[in-house]
């Protein structure tokens, strides 16, 4: 009984999710679309006729692009469940691994095989976006070679960091009594505190180059506005991103003494020193307003309800039986199971969540706005804004409802019209 609950309701989820994902991304293909020909009147002489219509049929075929993966993502999410696919797998790396390896070893390589098989699934797709869609625009500047070695040095990685915390968490799962999931949230807290530190000084290095800031004046005037930032001034760095794209961005990353700014080439190129140091005051802005602890605090306060979640539901068994799953004889631990089971049912669930997520996020950009203007130009960071929109070829003209839902910044006229500036020209 409790198990056809389940099912329902993890059925009646996906669909809602599948056909309010629909109506949002039409929505907005629609709205794009119908202000294709004019240039918004806010940027009429700062963005030319040609831009936008760049803008606007990216974003189509964006749009497009999403409504396919989302329909791929839907199937594959109901082949693994509700149509047995787990089950299967289950199955068979149970019957080959169990008996000569072990409970741990089985449990590593249903994790393993998991990702191996959405891995081998999504790769179409990603290569898609990337050489057809990313191409035609002009944005691509991988070679099937570059793309290949980062796939590989994407799974070794992977790999490497995922496999010790599985199997941490798995031991957790079985020697840690009924409490393990507060355990199994302490190493998992534990382990993105880590991540914050590791991944900008160890591992986006293995992808990208990053270095100090190639021009002298230039780094002096940051240093400057750094030092009034309170940031120590070693925090500034240049990535080579166009050896990827030719899309442009800066951000904000990391804990202590690892956090830094990191700017794109692209983007430096593009922009005027002054337009620099106001990106960079909005970056400080961020690190100064604390963004990076708040969300992770509101994270770790997300993970623990769900590995509580986990906890009692890993003890049911229409958790198993109602997501299309036979839980494991005796003999044969069923935690591996329960945790991708969690994976595959929480998104459905949470994409509630994702409104909340992009109207915090857009609450931050404005603050990080907002210091930027009291510690630069803010003309300055106005026209570095529209350089960032015209290189990521962004919409200026979003859906309402579709940027309330979906955007981590707000629509450019929005952030314009917050800086509270005279008209540009
Ligand atoms: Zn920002």
């Amino acid at each position: 009984m409790a198990s056809l609950v389940l099912t329902s309701l993890f059925a009646a989820a996906i669909v809602i999710g599948f056909a309010l994902k629909t109506w949002l991304a039409t929505r907005q293909m629609r709205h794009v679309a119908a202000h294709r020909d004019a240039v918004p009147p806010a940027f009429v002489g700062t963005v030319s006729l040609e831009a936008h219509q760049k803008a606007a049929d990216y974003t189509l075929a964006r749009g497009n692009f999403g409504l396919i993966s989302m329909a791929v993502g839907t199937i594959v999410l109901v082949g693994w469940t509700l149509l047995g696919g787990l089950d299967v797998l289950n199955g068979l790396v149970r019957d080959a691994v169990l008996p000569r390896w072990g409970a741990m070893a089985y449990q590593l390589a249903l994790l393993a095989a998991v990702a191996l098989v959405g891995g081998v699934i999504e790769a179409p797709l990603d290569a898609w976006s990337t050489f057809r869609i990313e191409q035609r625009f002009g944005f691509n500047r991988m070679t099937w070679k570059l793309y290949l070695i980062d796939a590989a040095k994407g799974v070794l990685v992977g790999a490497a960091i995922g496999l010790p915390l599985a199997a941490l968490v798995l031991w957790l799962m079985g020697a840690a009594g009924t409490w393990w999931w507060l355990w199994a949230w302490v190493a998992w807290t534990g382990f993105q505190l880590l991540m914050l530190v590791l991944y900008p000084t160890v591992i986006a290095p293995l992808f990208n180059k990053f270095s100090p800031l190639p021009d002298a004046s230039l780094a002096e005037r940051v240093g400057a506005l750094m030092a009034r930032c309170g940031f120590r001034a070693k925090g500034l760095f240049v990535m080579d991103g166009s050896k990827r794209s030719a899309h442009s961005n800066a951000y904000f990353t990391g804990l202590g003494a690892a956090k830094r700014v990191v700017f794109y080439d692209t983007l430096l190129a593009r922009l005027a020193p002054g337009e620099v140091e106001a990106v960079l005051a909005h970056e400080l802005g961020h690190f100064k307003l604390r963004h990076v602890p708040k969300r992770m605090i509101a994270i770790f306060a997300a993970s623990l309800a769900a590995l509580a979640l986990l906890g009692w539901l890993a003890q049911q068994q229409w958790f198993y039986t109602g997501l299309g799953v036979t839980p494991n004889l005796p003999g044969a631990p069923n935690d591996a199971l329960a945790l991708m089971l969690l994976m595959f049912a929480l998104p459905p669930f949470g994409f509630l969540v994702t409104p909340l997520a992009a109207a915090l996020s857009r609450k931050h950009e404005f603050e990080a706005d907002a210091y930027a203007c009291a510690q630069a130009s803010g003309r300055d960071l106005a026209q570095a804004l529209v350089k960032l929109h015209e290189d990521n070829a962004g919409t200026l003209t979003p859906d309402p409802v579709y940027a309330k839902f979906y955007y981590s910044h707000p629509p450019a006229a929005e952030r314009l019209a917050a800086l509270k500036l005279e008209p540009l020209r």
